[in-house]
């Protein structure tokens, strides 16, 4: 009997301490899920935290297209937008114009396809030979598709890819990624309502170029870059010739019609980093930068000749009327090149004289009739 109760004793012992070994495990497995979950919740965090502190559209695509990968260590991002009128396409950075990740849709089609009629987070693998529904890359092996979702419209879907299996699969909780979503859909919006804003502050709305503000700030980055690098920097200034004529003769929309086109044909003929402002009524500013005062001059005279031949049509032609409108420039061109002795606390004043000089240089081509071209030395405005 003894004998028998110290075995109970004994099995009844060995069941708690394996019992206490079960339970130990259990709590050290949910300690590491907590830590892990922990960690998950932390990176979403810094994450989000730096979505809200972003300064404008490219950081923000920036954030999103480039440094996600890394911080969520993943294996590619693609982020698809709805852009039924052609507007982010217009507000977009040039670099990011033809970026791959970046994918945008004129109708909302590929979108509603993806989520159906209620968008919620989808965590997708590749299973039975079936592709991924989005990324054209074949290496992945799983991802989360993430609905960006504004006013009850689904305006946008991001999508984190992963060679693993494993990385993104039903089981697994959305929590986080939900929340990531709602707050990338509200600084998306954030991000082009500002960028709207910065347009509509920088850009003429006739022209579509540049306006005068932006051109004082363009001109003051262009010194002062040039200035650093040692390179040459010129400045044209462009007035239309008897521009009131034209309004006079074939009205004021027409007259408008005129500055457009030849603002956008300028546009054209330069380079992506120079910059064309429409610096008052009829009168245009052309900063360009690394470049002398040979070839600002040969630039010049491109651009005069070229509109001197340009046909613009005239909508409101009548029997009586021209059917055809042209007009012709009369330009000031002035150059910096900075010297060994240029010192930083002139740039001020480098930047109003190419004002006053090239500004000389439209009132003699005036003088000497029209449709030409005067060169003014920087040093010698009147
Ligand atoms: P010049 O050869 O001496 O430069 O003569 P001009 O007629 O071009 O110059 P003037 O300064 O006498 O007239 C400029 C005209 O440009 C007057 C103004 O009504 C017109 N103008 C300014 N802004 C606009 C605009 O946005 N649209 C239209 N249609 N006309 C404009
Ligand atoms: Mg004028
Ligand atoms: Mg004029």
């Amino acid at each position: 009997m003894r004998r028998n109760f110290g075995r109970l004793e004994r099995k009844s012992g060995q069941l708690t301490h394996r019992r206490l070994e079960n339970l130990s495990s259990t709590v050290n497995e949910l300690f590491q899920k907590a830590v892990q979950n922990e960690q998950i919740f932390r990176r979403y965090q810094q994450f989000e935290l730096k979505l809200l502190d972003h300064s404008g559209f490219d950081e923000l695509l920036d954030l999103l297209l480039r440094n996600a990968v890394d911080h969520f260590q993943l294996d590619n991002v693609e982020l698809w937008l709805y852009d039924p009128q052609d507007t982010l396409m217009e507000l977009l950075p040039d670099n990011y114009q033809s970026l791959p990740e970046l994918h945008l849709y004129s109708t909302a089609s590929r979108l509603e396809q993806l989520y159906g009629k209620q968008p919620a987070v989808r965590l997708v693998t590749t299973g039975d030979g079936k592709p991924l529904p989005v990324f054209e890359d074949e290496h992945l092996r799983s991802a989360a598709l993430i609905p960006l979702v504004r006013h009850g419209v689904l305006v946008g879907s991001l999508h984190f890819g992963s060679r693993g299996h494993q990385r993104f699969t039903l089981d697994k909780s959305t929590d986080f990624i939900d929340h990531l979503a709602s707050i990338v859909s509200v600084c998306f919006e954030n991000a082009v309502n500002l960028e709207r804003l910065h347009r509509l502050s920088m850009y003429d709305t006739l022209t579509k170029v540049k306006n005068r503000r932006a051109f004082h700030q363009a001109l003051d980055k262009e010194v002062s870059r040039a200035g650093r690098n040692g390179d040459p920097l010129s400045l044209l200034f462009v007035d239309l010739d008897y521009f009131k004529q034209i309004n006079d003769t074939y009205g004021h929309p027409m007259g408008d019609k005129v500055l457009k086109e030849v603002a956008q044909y300028i546009n054209e003929m330069l380079r992506k980093t120079d910059h064309v402002c429409r610096y008052g009524g009829e009168e245009f500013a052309l900063i360009l930068p690394s470049c002398g005062q040979q070839r600002g001059m040969e630039i010049a005279e491109r651009i005069r000749q070229q509109i001197s031949e340009l046909m613009i049509e005239n909508d409101e032609a009548d029997e009586e009327s021209c059917r055809e409108v042209s007009v012709t420039l009369s330009m000031g061109v002035c150059c910096w090149l900075p010297m060994d002795d240029y010192e930083d606390g002139s740039e001020e004043d480098i930047a109003k004289e190419l004002i006053a000089c090239s500004d000389q240089g439209v009132y003699l081509s005036k003088a000497a009739g029209r449709n030409c071209i005067r060169y003014v030395d920087l040093a010698e405005p009147e």
